[in-house]
């Protein structure tokens, strides 16, 4: 069923959650480990995030440089019907411009279509480690709003080198990003929200949110969001902090803020543990209260480690 449904015909909030594809060499099994304990409650669809293979460059006797790929986390396709087989919910792939050109992009929605995927979460993806900057595939797409339209031409029938529409079309919900702290790139939240616009005015149906641990912020991104002519639905995505390293890893990575009330507990803490208990508490408050605000729907960002995320939605759903 389409996310837009489930938002439209949901009585009270609904539980989300995103998986991580297992790195190569790790089995499914790992994989439905951290899937398995979070159907409890119900969630309607769950996320699988894509990777772009990272590279490194290895230095051979002779001195030639050889680029070889590491990390790779493949199968998208595979791993959304292995989770719909086994546990009868929706998969959400996410599918990137960056390392796509448009035949591929077509290629792989074709692929997802097949095995009954119904939506798709658009995204740019980031430059690679090894470059600083975002650059698409010669024939890909440089920006999401772009690869949005390609996703909803797909809709009408419009695939590439077909020159006459074939009758065939796929029906996608496409859901974009959007940033309460302003997307790192872009000069002001005002320019970002210009930008998100467009995602929405080229066929996007609803949003779902980088993370954030200040709901103020939240609700005012969600403000200005509608002041800019944007009525899709915004689900927010949540995580639960879990470990000392990601005290100071998440903002580097994802530009965000931590307030000071969740820094003063966490600046108590000196192992994992601690940080885990005052993590799930602090997400524990930010989902209650983003609830009792009529919240469509809370995503969390689960890293395919269910264990936070389970206690969190038992005191919440
Ligand atoms: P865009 O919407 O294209 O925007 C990128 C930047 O360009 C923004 O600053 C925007 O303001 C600006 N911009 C947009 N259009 C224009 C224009 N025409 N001219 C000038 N500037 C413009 N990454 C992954 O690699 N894999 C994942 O699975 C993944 N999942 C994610 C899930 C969520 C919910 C979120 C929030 C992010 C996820 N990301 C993922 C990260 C995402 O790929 C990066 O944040 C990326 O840098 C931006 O993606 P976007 O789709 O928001 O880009």
């Amino acid at each position: 069923m389409k996310i837009t449904e489930f938002i439209s015909q949901a009585e009270k909030t609904l539980f989300s959650f995103e998986i991580l594809p297992p790195l190569k060499g790790q089995s499914l099994k790992d994989l439905c480990e951290g899937i398995e304990p979070l159907m409890e409650f119900n969630p309607p669809f769950v996320d699988v995030t894509y990777h772009r293979e990272e590279f490194i460059y290895k230095k051979h006797p002779n001195g030639l440089l050889e680029k070889v790929s590491t990390k790779k986390r493949p199968g998208t396709v595979g791993i959304c019907a292995a989770i719909m087989n086994r546990f009868q919910v929706d998969a959400v792939p996410h599918l990137l411009c960056g390392g796509f050109s448009r035949e591929e992009t077509e290629n792989a929605l074709i692929d997802l279509n097949f095995i009954g995927v119904q939506n798709v979460l658009a995204l740019r993806g980031d430059a690679p480690k090894s470059e600083n900057k975002f650059v698409p595939e010669p024939d890909g797409h440089s920006y999401t709003k772009d690869l949005v339209s390609q996703i909803v031409g797909m809709n009408k029938g419009r695939y590439l080198h077909e020159e006459t529409e074939t009758g065939f079309h796929t029906d996608f919900c496409v859901g974009v990003a959007g940033y309460p702290e302003k997307h790192f790139e872009a000069p002001s939240l005002k320019f970002d929200l210009k930008h998100l616009k467009a995602k929405v005015d080229a066929g996007a149906e609803y949003i779902v949110t980088q993370m954030f641990f200040d709901n103020q912020k939240y609700f005012e991104f969600v403000k200005k969001v509608r002041e800019a002519g944007i009525t899709i639905p915004i689900i927010p995505g949540l995580k639960p902090i879990t470990t000392l390293g990601q005290i100071t890893m998440l903002p580097r990575t994802f530009f965000l803020d931590l307030p000071d009330a969740l820094m003063d507990e966490l600046e108590k803490c000196s192992t994992n543990a601690d940080v885990k208990q005052v993590g799930i508490e602090w997400a524990i408050q930010q989902s209650k209260e983003l609830i009792a605000a009529g919240t469509p729907c809370l995503h969390y960002y689960t890293m395919s480690k269910a264990d936070a995320t389970y206690k969190i939605a038992t005191e919440v759903f």
